[in-house]
């Protein structure tokens, strides 16, 4: 059945934005399409399928059971990496479908050689260190009991990348501190090279690494945001545009949001629109419903503030929104009617909502607010 809202997905769009960033990497680097979230709020079914005829044969995710969702739909050859969080009864899992998984922790390095005792295969994992951020990653004293722990244990081991992430790639105000973070990982890599270890990739960089430091990018790239056609940061594009001649955005939106007007009516001035006394009609006016609310993701900080576009033009959120629909005030968009498009995220005729402009208003990054679409809205994949 379908939604009363669709996100539809570009093609075209991402593979502009992949050209875009395999132009700007180094030839030699792989590049593994982040899709953790699922898939930033894409649908990870129907953006690794799409992925994957644009060429990508490499995903990273966050925790087993969304490496799980990429496992059930990928093309047999495609790799998938665990860059945090499974559970010790995963890991088997893991180890017998060959997904890959980063070891941060040496209580995980024995599960690991436990899970891979049991089914007998050697577990592929990526040895996460830490440069830096504080966060995952192991530290200078304890890589060296796991580096014990692993040639004691060679059996259950292919050991597939060294990698760390930067702690703020996307802002210059921490540029010494990341400065630190890339030369201690090269001083761990050599480190471990004198000592016969020699992982087959090593891979640090993010979308903002990779457009702000290109020595970050070295075997492989992770990268998400960009993919999806969204600057890390505003400042990231800025110093991007700044060394081109042409200052227009190379990147194109891969998602769209839309929806439909479910009813148009009249409303008299002087009354009060949708619940409560938030809205008053200051004029004659016409609105549209559009079965659109909260539950489907549209933030209640929207309400009175959010735009939508229909018949090529603006229209505003006008009182509260509610649980399952909005109200839009239509009074000076001619002939519109039951059934017509609504654009919440995205392009209709020469205007666009963006995902910015939309977490601008409900103070929150378009990381966030493109996870926060509901996993249940129907995604179509569009050229
Ligand atoms: C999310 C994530 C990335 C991708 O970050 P983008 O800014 O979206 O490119 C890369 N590495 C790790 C470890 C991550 O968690």
């Amino acid at each position: 059945m379908t939604t009363t809202s669709v996100i539809e997905l570009k093609r075209s769009a991402l593979a502009n934005n992949l050209d875009f960033i395999r132009n700007h990497i180094h030839s030699h680097s792989k590049i593994s399409s982040v899709v953790k979230g699922n898939a930033y709020g894409h649908g990870t079914r129907e953006f690794v399928s799409l992925a994957e005829s644009e060429g990508i044969d490499h995903f990273s995710v966050f925790s087993a059971d969304e490496a799980e969702q990429v496992f059930n739909c990928k093309k047999p050859g495609t790799t998938i990496m665990i860059m945090g969080w499974l559970e010790n009864e995963q890991v088997e899992w893991a180890i017998e479908n060959d997904v890959e998984f980063y070891i941060f922790d040496l209580n995980f390095v024995n599960e690991a050689i436990e899970a891979s005792k049991k089914v007998k295969k050697p577990a592929k994992v990526h040895i996460e260190v830490e440069t830096g951020m504080n966060r995952t990653g192991f530290k200078n004293k304890t890589l060296r009991e796991v580096i014990s722990l692993i040639e004691d244990n060679k059996e259950c081991f292919n050991i597939k990348g060294l990698c760390t992430h930067y702690a703020g790639a996307e802002s210059i105000a921490n540029h010494v501190r990341i400065q630190k973070q890339i030369r201690n990982f090269n001083r761990i890599y050599r480190n471990l090279a004198s000592n016969g270890i020699k992982p087959d990739l090593r891979h640090t960089a993010c979308s903002a690494a990779a457009m702000n430091y290109p020595g970050t990018c070295m075997d492989m790239v992770r990268i998400g945001i960009l993919q999806y056609g969204f600057w890390p940061s505003p400042e990231t594009f800025i110093q991007y545009a700044h060394r081109q001649t042409d200052k227009s955005d190379p990147l194109t939106r891969v998602l769209k949001w839309k929806s439909k007007i479910m009813t148009i009516k009249e409303v008299k001035e002087g009354d009060f629109i949708s619940y409560g006394t938030n809205y008053l009609a200051q004029e004659n006016k016409k609105i549209a419903v559009i079965p659109v609310g909260y539950s489907s993701g549209y933030n209640r900080v929207l309400s009175n503030q959010g735009r939508v576009l229909i018949n090529e033009t603006f229209a505003n959120v006008i009182g509260l929104v509610n649980m399952n629909m909005m109200i839009v005030d239509v009074t000076r968009i001619n002939s519109v009617k039951r059934g017509d498009e609504v654009v919440l995220i995205g392009r209709q005729g020469d205007h666009e909502i963006t995902v910015n402009s939309f977490s601008a208003m409900s103070d929150s990054m378009n990381y966030e607010m493109l996870v926060r679409l509901p996993q249940n809205i129907e995604r179509r994949i569009v050229n």
